[in-house]
């Protein structure tokens, strides 16, 4: 890409796995209001569960989550049983019985809980939930900590698809990145998920890391195929130091530029091509046959928080600090602080402490962002139908698109928007064009690459 276009255009731009996006939630959105959108599902419509473990046994200095460092089991062990007491509290709040059909363990580290707590809570979901026999339970776990006892643990409390934090093999970008991970490590616990029957195994990737080279970049994809990694998520580093303050440990002089950032992403997405993955969305490739390759291919592909997902569910119920849920009038998120979070559920309310009501417009311009996110299309006069408006709802939109268009990084005809190959990498800068809450200026975000 002509590096004058990349500088154009590679803003500071959300990454869409909600719109409106949580900078916009407020505190308007409570545990009432909540818990009118809880009693409205019905028993049709799958559910999907998410569960947060705010805790890690040491800090990644690129690290953008909601965790906390922690050396003793004690407050792990209290979390779990607080996290228990809210499955059965949202559990009890919701009237229908509809099947839950994926569920999502993510963090921090949720392999920090002991098999014997995160069995316990399993147990408590199938008591309070529907749980269908072939929902999809995915657990993020870190090679460094894990054990086999504790994969067989899991497998046997119903996890069925692992998801692995490998970020880069190369042992100077781990040292700057304080998460020394040998690939024998990683080899090792893909050999033990194997063993357990699970057939789901997702690998994490970066770039833009301290002191990483395209040829790191290469190598670490490689390896990744060389494990079957059966889907890769490949992650621009976000450099937020003024929100993470850890990632103050990383020299700034030591990340790569826009342009190298630019190199490496596309020098893992060609890799991980010519080893047979099919290249998803933004940052996800998976290889032919699975699940998420199938949906693409049917336009089923969706977006959550978790990135891209099969799940077609239309309510996500978050548990744990922090955690956010969706659900079809609108966004909700559960307090952060982990004292604010467990007072609420030990006084018998959600911890929601703040959200977003989704107007039609708001819907609107959510499928919108969405079908360009997975699908790199979108027929704005059929969105539009379903809406009731007219396409000309989106003349001005349009004709902000001009330029992309004639920088070749999209293809508009008529109403149809087609973001080419030479636009996907800036594919967040498209879809901001349909965001009309960014001009309001809530929240700083990361690079579009
Ligand atoms: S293990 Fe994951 S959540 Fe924990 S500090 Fe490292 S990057 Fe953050």
């Amino acid at each position: 890409m002509d590096s004058t276009i990349l500088q154009r255009y590679d803003r500071r731009v959300p990454r869409y796995t909600s719109y409106p996006t949580a900078p916009h939630f407020h505190s308007g959105i409570g545990a009432d209001t909540y818990s009118r959108w809880l009693a409205a599902i019905g028993d049709q419509s799958p559910l999907s569960l998410y569960f947060h473990v705010p805790f890690c046994h040491e800090m990644c200095w690129y690290c953008g989550c909601h965790t906390k460092i922690v050396r003793r089991y004690e407050p792990i062990g209290g979390y779990a049983a607080t996290l228990a007491d809210e499955v059965k509290l949202i559990g009890s709040a919701i009237t229908a019985r509809p099947p839950v059909t994926h569920m999502h363990w993510g963090g921090g580290t949720p392999t920090i809980l002991s098999v014997e707590d995160f069995t316990r809570i399993m147990n408590t979901i199938r008591g309070s939930f529907l749980v269908a026999p072939d929902a999809e339970i995915a657990v993020e776990m870190d090679p460094r900590t894990v054990t086999q006892e504790m994969i067989a643990g899991l497998a046997k409390a119903g996890m069925t698809r692992a998801s692995l934090g490998v970020q880069d093999f190369t042992e100077r970008v781990q040292t700057a990145i304080n998460r020394i991970q040998p690939y024998e490590m990683t080899a090792r616990v893909v050999g033990w998920l194997r063993d357990a029957g699970i057939s789901g195994v997702n690998f994490d990737l970066m770039y833009g890391l301290p002191h990483q080279t395209v040829e790191d970049v290469r190598r670490s994809a490689d390896l990744t195929a060389e494990l079957k990694a059966d889907r890769v998520a490949v992650f621009g580093y976000a450099h937020v130091p003024w929100m993470k303050t850890h990632q103050r440990m990383i020299p700034e002089d030591a990340l790569p530029d826009g342009t190298e950032r630019f190199e490496q992403a596309e020098a893992a997405a060609m890799r991980l091509v010519e080893n047979g993955y099919r290249r998803i969305g933004l940052d996800h490739f998976a290889l032919p046959g699975d699940a998420m390759v199938e949906a693409l291919d049917a336009g089923q592909l969706h977006r959550n928080f978790q990135g891209y997902t099969t799940d077609q569910a239309q309510a996500l119920i978050g548990f744990g600090a922090s955690s956010i849920g969706a659900l079809p009038q609108g966004y909700v998120q559960n307090a952060v602080p982990l004292r604010a979070w467990a007072d609420a559920v030990r006084h018998g309310r959600p911890a929601v402490d703040k959200g977003i009501a989704l107007s039609d417009e708001d819907r609107l311009r959510r499928a919108v962002i969405e079908r360009l996110m997975c699908d790199l299309r979108v027929d704005l006069s059929a969105e539009c139908r379903r809406y009731n408006e007219s396409a000309r709802h989106f003349a001005a939109e349009l004709q902000s698109l001009q330029p992309m268009a004639e920088d070749g990084l999209v293809i508009i005809d008529d109403d149809r928007i087609e973001i080419t190959e030479v636009g996907q990498p800036l594919m967040r800068t498209v879809c901001a064009v349909f965001d009309t809450y960014l001009a309001s200026g809530a929240g700083r975000h990361s690079r579009a690459v």
